[in-house]
């Protein structure tokens, strides 16, 4: 087993310790179009950073076990020297882009990754608002096991790559030099990720690397003042509620489902889809409708709301954030 740090804990001081600096700075230099900073949102995302520590700790068991039965399956070794290790940063940080563009795309896993985006701030606090219910990520890395990366050196990227993302949730860094903004993910392009209007929606997913999003189609720049939040925000600052109102939303909408394919929409797709109407009941709805173009006008399945045609992320095929009718974004 190789031994490698975790480096998320070994950076908690230096988490605190930058937080506070940025707390004093927007004391001293306030910025009235920045979201900045509230006490109880604040106090929320620490909350939810310790309490991911807890629950990561415990699903880390299953996860652990079915990584080291693949790595005990495969013949493949890859040794832990410092350029192998440079070039698993680099495998773990591309399967950390497909990872987190399907959390945003496919709603059971949105309902975990939701809780990252639950704040209408930005700020160093928001990095530390994360999921309680990290149990779907493993799957998408599970091709390095396979491929002989060992659980352990996993493990360490995957924690870099988390350390990488804490500095990046901050409105108080502009723009960077343009050659590393093309290549790495900045506060810019992580302002867009977190905002929630039209044209900046599911776009931006990488971690340590912007080039995944340039590669594959996802890159949008920064443009407009972002919108912190959900396309319908949440008004609860219970962390229980934070860690679990998207499955509660989406065990609602099974419940009332009409059928099954509807229900595996509503569990599968993105968040914003909505089941067609079957013909006979469009037909019945299109006599009474108002004119095309008015707010009335039932739209096709899985389309983006007026105005966001830019929010779809086009390969994918779905537009997981736009609007999404219940309360839960
Ligand atoms: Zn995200
Ligand atoms: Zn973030």
């Amino acid at each position: 087993m190789p031994n490698l740090p975790d480096a998320v804990l070994w950076s908690i001081p230096a988490f605190v310790l930058l937080t506070v600096v940025e707390m004093v700075s927007y004391r001293l230099h306030p910025d009235e179009d920045a979201a900045g900073y509230a006490a109880r949102d604040a106090v929320t995302s620490i909350g939810m950073g310790l309490g991911s520590l807890v629950f990561d700790a415990l699903w880390k068991i299953p996860i652990v076990a079915i990584y080291t039965a693949v790595y005990e399956l495969t013949p493949l070794r890859v040794p832990v020297l410092w350029w192998t290790v440079l070039l698993m940063l680099l495998a773990q940080d591309f399967c950390y882009y497909w990872s987190h563009r399907g959390h945003h795309v496919v709603r059971i896993l949105w309902a975990c990754h939701v809780v990252h985006h639950s704040s209408r701030k930005f700020n160093l606090s928001t990095a530390l608002r994360q999921p309680w219910t990290s149990l779907t990520v493993w799957p998408f890395y599970l091709p390095l096991i396979a491929c002989g990366v060992h659980p352990a050196a996993l493990a360490f990227c995957s924690s870099v790559n988390l350390v990488y993302q804490f500095w990046i949730h901050t409105e108080r860094i502009d723009k960077l030099p343009a050659a590393f903004e093309f290549v790495f993910n900045t506060p810019s392009h992580h302002r867009v990720h977190h905002a929630s209007q039209g044209g900046y929606l599911d776009r931006n997913f990488g971690g340590i690397l912007i080039l995944w999003d340039r590669i594959f189609g996802s890159f949008v720049p920064e443009v407009e003042r972002p919108e912190f939040g959900l396309t319908k925000n949440i008004s609860t600052y219970n962390p229980l509620k934070v860690a679990t109102h998207e499955y509660v939303a989406i065990a609602r909408d099974l419940k009332q489902a009409a059928d099954w394919r509807e229900r595996a929409g509503r569990f599968l797709r993105g968040p914003g889809w909505q089941p067609t109407l079957a013909p006979a009941v469009a037909a019945q709805a299109s006599a009474s409708a108002p004119a095309p173009g008015t707010a009335a006008t039932p739209l096709p399945a899985s389309a983006p709301a007026p105005g966001t045609a830019a929010a779809s992320v086009s390969t994918a095929g779905e537009v997981s954030r736009a609007g999404v009718p219940d309360e839960a974004h």
